[in-house]
């Protein structure tokens, strides 16, 4: 067996602690490890969460404090002697203070320069884990990702966010499979996160001028690994009652709710920081939510070091990045004039800018009055640097913003791109990192984004693969059942159907995943434009097919959510009756399950409309296979033997005639090459060709799309540079 970071029955140093904890130092050790979210891409650690109780672990959603919470350290030690925890707890402990005290990592050689002065991180949302309900979807995924590998390269970084007492919503759909969404209050002791203190030790308190009153919030601070993360939340006496209200939710709201927390989350964001004695070396806006954040920073360089606006203006922007996520003009944050006024006049009176001066900075034109401030483009006015999320998507942005600079071409356009990635030991599965351990390197987990490691795959037996892979689909096909019958009990619905939903899918099925936001663009039901083909699909007596859905809507999106009712109906329609499947509630954790047991993962947004996407690059860790449209993340990975693509990556200015075309290649795909290639088996009962392409997807993907190459392209091309280091041209390389 080869040996690895992570795998305790390897770990061949004596452990000194003695065999037996004490009762209280077992339960210390126990909290100190659920107070740092480093647990939750430690498998070993998860799973000796759930082994202190399984039942409980998944009723709390995994939230190893609430689980905690309901043991004495006397209870807790006889239940840790029962199921012989205790040596797991010690080594797990020792690990997380090795790691935490670790002198040398990636970017201590190749960030010096970050040292003293770390990258601030702002996003409106973090998804580090299910318990932590401060996420909504793909944005918020991706910033958990970022702040996961900053720590593991050891790169200096402190992310700030809002802490939304009510998180997200959680989705339920009615018996006419129509969403509900409910708001449940997040119980703060349940939570890994403490008051954030300033120097003095007294709790952090900020505060923001606007013209209509004070706007108080107080901080949060939450550890994932070795970075910290500052939350703040406006629920504090002092504040006025609709204000103590204004971060309970996330993406809840209208504009002026939405300004005010972009006011928190960049200028209060910006106090938080200098609070808590953090001083900066870059700022990095992923996405324009934080867009406020340099008027305060500049604000703060006029006020302490006595510079000239246009000085302070040069150095902000020189240290700070932005990052656009969104390749839609409406979906960009714009406000008007009076609210801008309202919530931005005091602090443009301390740097000197007029109203109409401000506005210009939010303005492609700034002088056109009739233009609303946008916060993409103060942010690219604001920021040296400023980059896209894949090379399609660089693109589509410098076209789309070739106007605020109008005397370059659309290459000379200064928006770079880095491709989204994400975290392996995140998302990827304990049977295939069990897999990987047998065949890849020791340490392997220390070399991520290294090509090379990932060959390594092509040295595996294809039945061992296919093996491990069908062991996580089965998982995921218990997953489902037990959570459709749940879903069936909630709705009060008959005997029979409860029978069914035990008894949905097959194994022996070609079984084909959809989980994303049903925005309209991304098609959830493309599929089924054709329903007389779709079912033929379906119901092929040797080579059938299903589907299991997830995902929500945004409560404003009634057509997302009409979309959502077509699909979860379908279980009634006799046509498609065990075949399709809705899971409700969309989150982490049912992602995490999809990805890891599906055989095809289904992506036909309207190009170029995804940005990135990420989670196809889940399923690639775990063995799946990706078939997508060639957009986002896609349009650069495919090549021709590690895949499927719908179309040709082209799309009609009419959305009609795309659809429709799109909906004719996406039965071709499915028809002449998914299909085929999953069911044509060998001698052995093996999909030689399949596991061919498994082993290409892993082989060109796992790296190039992980966080931690993601990381390091930040890191170079961005962050070192932007900290006075030696600069180097994200478009050149
Ligand atoms: C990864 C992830 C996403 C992002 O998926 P896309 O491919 O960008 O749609 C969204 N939601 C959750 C819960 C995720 O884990």
């Amino acid at each position: 067996m080869t040996q690895l970071e992570w795998t305790p029955e390897v770990d061949t140093t004596p452990i000194h602690f003695g065999s037996e904890l004490g009762a209280d130092q077992l339960y210390d050790k126990c909290m100190a490890l659920a107070k740092n979210l480093w647990w939750s891409w430690h498998p070993e650690v998860t799973n000796l969460f759930r082994d202190i109780d399984p039942i409980r672990w998944r009723q709390l959603d995994h939230n190893p404090i609430a689980l905690l919470r309901e043991f004495t350290p006397e209870r807790l030690s006889v239940r840790a002697t029962e199921m012989v925890l205790h040596s797991r707890v010690n080594y797990a402990y020792r690990r997380l203070r090795e790691y935490l005290e670790a002198g040398s990592t990636w970017a201590s050689t190749n960030a010096g320069v970050l040292g003293a002065k770390p990258v601030a991180y702002f996003s409106a949302e973090f998804g580090i884990h299910e318990s932590l309900p401060i996420y909504s979807g793909g944005l918020g995924v991706l910033s958990g990702d970022h702040v996961k590998s900053a720590s593991g390269l050891g790169v200096p970084l402190v992310g700030i966010g809002l802490y939304y007492s009510h998180g997200y919503f959680k989705q339920h759909l009615n018996s006419e499979g129509y969403q509900h969404e409910e708001y449940i209050e997040t119980r703060v002791e349940n939570l890994p996160i403490e008051a954030a203190t300033n120097e003095d030790g007294s709790p952090i308190m900020i505060s923001i001028d606007t013209r209509n009153g004070r706007l108080l919030a107080k901080v949060w601070t939450l550890k994932v690994g070795r970075v910290r993360l500052l939350l703040l939340d406006c629920n504090v006496e002092g504040n006025r009652p609709e204000d103590r209200e204004l971060t309970s939710r996330l993406y809840g709201g209208d504009e002026r709710t939405r300004i005010r927390q972009e006011l928190v989350l960049g200028v209060g964001g910006v106090k938080a920081l200098r609070a808590a004695g953090i001083t900066p070396g870059v700022y990095h806006l992923n996405e324009g939510h934080s867009a406020f954040a340099p008027l305060e920073v500049i604000r703060e360089r006029m006020t302490d070091d006595g510079m000239s606006y246009e000085d302070a203006y040069r150095e902000t922007a020189q240290s700070t990045i932005f990052t656009t996520h969104t390749p839609v003009p409406a979906g960009h944050d714009r406000f008007d004039g009076n609210l801008i006024e309202e919530h931005l006049g005091p602090l443009r009176d301390s740097i000197g800018l007029s109203h109409d001066g401000l506005m210009g900075l939010g303005r492609v034109h700034p002088g056109d009055n009739g233009e609303n401030f946008c916060m993409t483009v103060i942010g690219l006015k604001l920021s040296r640097r400023a980059n896209a999320v894949s090379q399609l998507h660089g693109h589509i942005s410098r076209r789309m913003w070739r106007s605020l600079w109008p005397d370059r071409t659309e290459e000379q356009i200064p928006i770079g791109h880095i491709t989204n990635g994400v975290h392996v030991p995140s998302w990827l599965a304990w049977q295939m990192q069990q897999l990987y351990d047998r065949h890849f390197p020791a340490h392997w987990q220390s070399r991520l984004a290294e090509p090379d490691l990932w060959q390594n795959i092509h040295n595996v037996e294809p039945g061992e693969l296919w093996e491990a892979h069908n062991a996580l689909k089965s998982l995921l096909l218990t997953f489902v059942r037990r959570r459709i019958s749940r879903q069936c009990r909630r709705r009060g619905e008959s005997d029979q159907m409860l029978e069914e939903a035990r008894h949905l899918l097959d194994p022996n099925i070609l079984t084909i995943g959809f989980g994303r936001r049903f925005a309209t663009y991304k098609r959830a039901n493309l599929i089924f434009s054709d329903l007389e083909r779709v079912t033929a699909l379906l119901h092929n007596t040797e080579r059938p097919v299903q589907l299991i859905y997830a995902g929500k809507a945004h409560p404003k999106d009634e057509p997302g959510k009409r979309f959502i009712q077509e699909i979860a109906n379908l279980r009634l329609d006799p046509r498609f009756r065990g075949r399709v499947a809705f899971l409700e509630d969309y989150d982490i954790n049912v992602c995490r399950h999809l990805i890891q047991g599906v055989d095809v993962w289904l992506n036909n947004p309207r190009r170029p409309l995804e940005a990135s996407g990420t989670s196809g690059q889940k399923v690639v860790l775990n063995g799946g296979l990706n078939c997508s449209i060639l957009d986002g993340w896609w349009a650069e990975a495919y090549d021709g033997s590690n895949g499927f693509a719908i179309g040709k990556g082209t799309s009609h200015t009419d959305d009609k005639i795309t659809d429709r075309r799109d909906a004719q290649y996406l039965y071709e795909t499915l028809e002449n090459e998914v299909i085929p290639a999953f069911y044509n088996r060998d001698r052995d009962g093996l999909p030689r060709k399949w596991i061919k392409m498994m082993m290409n997807s892993i082989s060109t993907c796992a790296w190039r799309f992980s966080s931690h190459r993601m990381m390091m392209d930040y890191t170079r091309y961005a962050y070192v540079p932007a900290a006075g280091g030696l600069s180097v041209d994200m478009s050149t390389r």
